[in-house]
C-alpha cells in the first residue's frame, strides 16, 4: 500500500508554472530557464560576498526558492510530494542549472536523494510521513556510514548498537560525514551482531542529531573549508521505531542508499564541468594567457575538451537507456562514476598548470570560488573517492561486468 504524504506540487504564485509544462520539453526548458535566470540573479544580489559563513543561509534560501515553484523535490513520486518529473526533464533542469551557474544543492544531497530512495523502499509508513515532507522545507540529513577503519570495506564497520528494551544503545565513531554539523538527522549504520559474517550483522537507523551522546567535530580541509565532520557516539539511545528494515538487514538497505548517489548527480557535475572549461578558456583569451601560445598546452586543452564532450554524450546515452529500462544498471553506475571523476581530475590538473603560480596563493573555500583552478584541482580528488573509490569501481567492473576472476 502506498502512503500518501502530500499533494503533488501545483502551480505556485510568482508566475513560474514550470511543472505545468512538463509534457512539452521545449516549453519546460524555457520555463525552467526563465525561473532560473531570475532566481540566480536574486541569489547573487542576496549573497554578494559568497562567504563561507553564508553557505548554510544560501543553501536554505535556494531550497525555499525551489519549493515556491514546486522544484524542491520534483523528481520524487507524486505520492510523496514530488511531481514524477521524468529523467529527461531532470536532465533539462540540470542543463539549465549549469548554464546559469545555479548553486548545486550540496547541503541537501542526502536529503534529496538518499532519503527518498531509502525510505520509499524500506521505511515504515510512519517514517515516511514523519521525514519525507521535511526535505522540501530545508531539513538537512547526513550520512554516517564510513568509519576510521571501514571505508571501501564498509561492511567492516564497528559502531556497536545493543538492544535495550524499546531502544538501541549506540557507541562508536563515524568519519567523513559531509555537512553533518548542519544536519538534523543522520542515516546510521551500526553493528548489531558481531558474531555473524560481516555483511549480515549490520542494522540501519535514522538518528536525531540532537540525541544526548552525539558529538560532531568538524574536520578542516586543505582548502580551508570544513564541510566534513567526525561523529562520536557515546551511549546514544535510538528508539526501535527509528530502525529501517529488520535488525541485521542493514546491509541490504544500505545498498539502496548507495545506489542513489550517482545518475543525475553525475550528469549535473558533467554539465558544470563544461561551463567551467568554457569560462576558463574565455578568461584565458581575455587575459591573453601565456598557455595559449604553447602548442602542447592548447593541444592538451583541446583533447580534454573533446573528452568532456564525449563524456556528456555518453552520460546522455546512458540516462536515456536507464529511462527506457526504468532502472540504473550497474554498468551505468560504474561508468558514470569513474569516467566523470577521472576527467575532472585531469581538468583540474591542467587548469592549475596553465594558470601557473599566480592562482596558488589566496586560496578560497570551494563554496566561495568553486571555479578557482586550485579549488577545481583540490576538490577533484574527493570525487574519485566519495561514494566508493574509483579503484573499487574498477574492481566491480572487472569482476561483475567483465566476469574476470577475483585477484
Ligand atoms: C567528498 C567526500 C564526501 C564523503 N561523504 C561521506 C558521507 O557523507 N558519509 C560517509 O559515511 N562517508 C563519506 N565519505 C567517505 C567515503 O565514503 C570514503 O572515503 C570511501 O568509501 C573510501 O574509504 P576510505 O577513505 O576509508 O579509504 P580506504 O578504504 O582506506 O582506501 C584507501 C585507498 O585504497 C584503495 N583501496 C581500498 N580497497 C581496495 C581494493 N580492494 N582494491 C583496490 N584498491 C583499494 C582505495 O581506492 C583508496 O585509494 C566521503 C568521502 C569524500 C571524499
Amino acid at each position: 500500500m502506498t502512503t500518501v504524504i502530500a499533494e503533488p506540487a501545483a502551480k505556485q504564485p510568482g508566475g513560474h508554472d514550470i511543472l505545468g509544462k512538463a509534457r512539452n520539453p521545449q516549453a519546460f526548458r524555457m520555463a525552467a530557464r526563465n525561473w532560473l535566470e531570475e532566481t540566480v540573479a536574486a541569489e547573487k544580489r542576496a549573497f554578494p560576498d559568497r562567504t563561507a559563513d553564508d553557505f548554510y543561509k544560501r543553501q536554505q534560501w535556494w531550497m525555499a526558492e525551489r519549493n515556491k515553484v514546486g522544484m524542491a523535490t520534483p523528481h520524487w513520486p507524486s505520492a510523496y510530494g514530488g511531481a514524477d518529473l521524468s529523467l529527461s526533464n531532470q536532465v533539462i533542469v540540470a542543463e539549465e542549472m549549469a548554464r546559469v551557474g545555479a548553486p548545486p544543492m550540496s547541503l541537501f544531497t542526502v536529503s534529496l536523494n538518499h532519503i527518498p530512495a531509502t525510505l520509499i523502499r524500506w521505511g515504515t509508513p510512519e517514517q515516511k510521513s514523519r521525514h519525507l515532507p521535511g526535505v522540501s522545507k530545508g531539513v538537512v540529513w547526513c550520512q554516517g556510514f564510513s568509519e576510521p577503519n571501514a571505508g571501501s570495506d564498509l561492511a567492516s564497520l564497528g559502531t556497536r548498537a545493543v538492544r535495550d528494551g524499546d531502544h538501541y544503545i549506540v557507541n562508536g565513531q563515524k568519519i567523513w560525514s559531509s555537512y553533518s554539523m548542519y544536519a538534523a538527522h543522520c542515516i546510521l549504520l551500526t553493528r548489531t551482531d558481531p558474531q555473524a559474517s560481516k555483511h549480515k550483522g549490520i542494522t540501519y537507523f535514522l538518528m536525531d542529531m540532537k540525541t544526548p551522546g552525539v558529538e560532531v567535530r568538524p574536520l578542516r580541509q586543505v582548502n580551508g573549508s570544513a564541510k566534513f565532520a567526525e561523529i562520536f557516539l557515546t551511549d546514544v539511545r535510538i528508539p526501535v521505531e527509528n530502525r529501517v528494515g529488520e535488525e541485521n538487514q542493514g546491509w541490504t538497505v544500505a545498498q539502496t542508499t548507495l545506489s542513489a548517489e550517482r545518475g543525475i548527480l553525475a550528469f549535473d557535475a558533467g554539465e558544470r564541468l563544461r561551463y567551467q572549461m568554457e569560462a576558463f578558456h574565455a578568461d584565458a583569451l581575455r587575459a591573453d594567457a601565456a598557455w595559449l601560445q604553447d602548442p602542447e598546452m592548447t593541444r592538451e586543452f583541446a583533447r580534454l575538451f573533446a573528452e568532456m564532450q564525449g563524456c556528456r554524450r555518453l552520460l546522455r546515452r546512458l540516462m536515456r537507456e536507464n529511462e527506457a529500462n526504468a532502472a540504473s544498471t550497474l554498468e551505468t553506475v560504474v561508468y558514470v562514476k569513474v569516467i566523470n571523476t577521472t576527467l575532472k581530475r585531469k581538468v583540474g590538473d591542467f587548469m592549475l598548470r596553465a594558470q601557473g603560480l599566480q592562482d596558488q596563493f589566496h586560496l578560497h573555500g570551494a563554496e566561495e570560488r568553486p571555479d578557482q583552478p586550485m579549488n577545481v584541482y583540490i576538490t577533484s580528488f574527493g570525487g574519485t573517492i566519495a561514494g566508493g573509490s574509483n579503484e573499487i569501481m574498477l574492481n566491480v567492473l572487472a569482476e561483475r561486468i567483465l566476469g574476470m576472476p577475483k585477484s
